[in-house]
């Protein structure tokens, strides 16, 4: 017997068919003698649908009433499956995120979790009753509804399965597995087994949307297993095809277990949603470049590739960066107003642009990975606008429109393609 949490996605929920399909997901692990918590995101389209409800209220809403109009997407989905549990002959009752509480800062609209009240929650479990919990909500000290950012219910299942020290927290949805890349671009990618944590992070921030990545940084800390799995297949499947996210060491054991190879690299991501920007002739002396980032990050925009070329001639240097491309206006906005204090000549914007990285643990021990990258890549004609590493990761900034491309050719140049079949 183990103690299980499983969370339902948005197109895992929508509409009552899909709904009496988790329920019998459910049922089958109660069955086999699980203990059974359930996250459940609202109806997909729904949290979409009731922000523009608060937009039409009024352009400038109060975001506490805000978190009190789209909790209530993940409110419906959870009675509604309660419901359908009992209706199967499965005891079962919802917990709604004030109810237990589940406690967040005082941040509506991004709250964090800071704790779960475990209590009432363990003995439920304990005495059979699945515990039913819509995602993605919380209260604040003061009581008031909050809620976690968009795709927030992934990081509610992590927490949840943290704190009633679950075996694993299941991610049902409409995917079965992380893939090696986007499947719909290359038709060869290979679903993958086995991420780790760090892997998974490293992917789901540059734009691999199968978990919240906060949900995957939660899981590493606090050790959650997660495994990520298709809730489309028969729910009444013993080994369904999935994915495992795993320690380091795990992996280790793993592939020693099945004599795999570690593979250099486990996946290629693909982000659309950052914006070039280029401050050109910065005095080049110190303090420059702190005086164009300390303004940005005081915004709480979050700057990803930098690359300064100081030129040898003048005391001047180009600065380029990338910020979100929804933060690109205020970002323009704040460096115009700070022209003087800085000292650049001019601002140049460029939206065209899209981040393509090479993500693995297995480049850790090998050289030369980011030398085949940029190969391939001129091999193209591909120009690479800007570069960052990790230890773990290989980004480049190209030209949007060459992106599906480059995705393609780094999956074959990486030995990543499934075999034709
Ligand atoms: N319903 C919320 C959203 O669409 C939370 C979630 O589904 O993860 O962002
Ligand atoms: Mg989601």
């Amino acid at each position: 017997m183990a103690r299980i949490v499983m969370k339902f996605g948005g197109t895992s929920m929508a509409g009552m068919e899909r709904i009496r399909n988790v329920a019998a997901r459910v049922k089958y692990v109660v069955d086999q003698g699980h203990e059974v918590a359930v996250v459940v995101s609202a109806m997909a389209g729904e949290t979409d649908r009731l922000v523009g409800f608060c937009k039409e209220a009024s352009a400038l809403y109060d975001p506490a009433e805000y978190d009190v109009v789209v909790a209530s997407g993940e409110q419906v989905t959870s009675g509604l499956l309660a419901m359908t549990l009992k209706a199967m002959g499965v005891d079962a009752r919802s917990w709604l995120g004030w109810q237990l509480p589940i406690r967040t800062v005082e941040a509506h609209a991004k709250a964090r979790i800071e704790s779960i009240d475990t209590g009432a929650l363990v003995a439920a479990m304990q005495a059979g009753q699945v515990a039913v919990i819509p995602g993605f909500q919380g209260m604040m000290a003061d009581q008031r509804v909050s809620t976690l950012g968009r795709g927030g219910s992934d990081t509610s299942a992590v927490a949840v399965a943290a704190a009633v020290k679950a075996d694993r927290c299941d991610i049902y949805t409409d995917v079965d597995g992380v893939y090696t890349t986007d499947p719909r671009i290359v038709a060869r990618a290979r679903k993958l087994d086995l991420v780790t944590y760090e892997e998974m992070l490293e992917l789901a921030s540059v734009g691999a949307k199968v978990l919240q990545t906060r949900s995957v940084g939660l899981a590493m800390k606090e050790g959650v297993v997660v495994q990520v799995l298709s809730s489309f297949d028969d729910p009444t499947q013993d080994n369904l095809p999935g994915t495992l996210i795993v320690s380091d060491e795990e992996l280790d054991a793993k592939l020693k277990e099945t004599k795999m190879e570690r593979q250099l690299i486990t996946g290629i991501a693909h982000d659309k949603n950052e914006a070039k920007i280029i401050v050109t002739r910065v005095p080049d002396k110190p303090g420059a470049v702190a005086s164009i980032f300390t303004p940005l990050a005081d915004a709480a925009i979050n700057v990803d590739m930098i690359i300064q070329n100081d030129s040898k001639e003048k005391e001047e240097t180009d600065v380029t960066f990338t910020v979100p491309r929804a933060d690109l206006a205020r970002s323009v906005d704040i460096l115009e107003g700070l022209k003087d204090v800085i000292g650049f000549r001019r601002i140049i914007t460029d939206t065209q642009v899209a981040k393509v990285s090479v993500v693995g643990v297995g480049m850790r021990s090998h050289p030369g990975v980011a030398a085949t990258m940029f190969k391939t890549l001129a091999e193209r004609g591909i120009n690479i606008e800007a570069i960052s590493t990790s230890e773990i990761k290989v980004s480049v900034l190209i030209d949007e429109d060459e992106t599906e491309l480059a995705v393609r050719v780094l999956h074959t140049a990486y030995g990543l393609d499934a075999p034709a079949a």
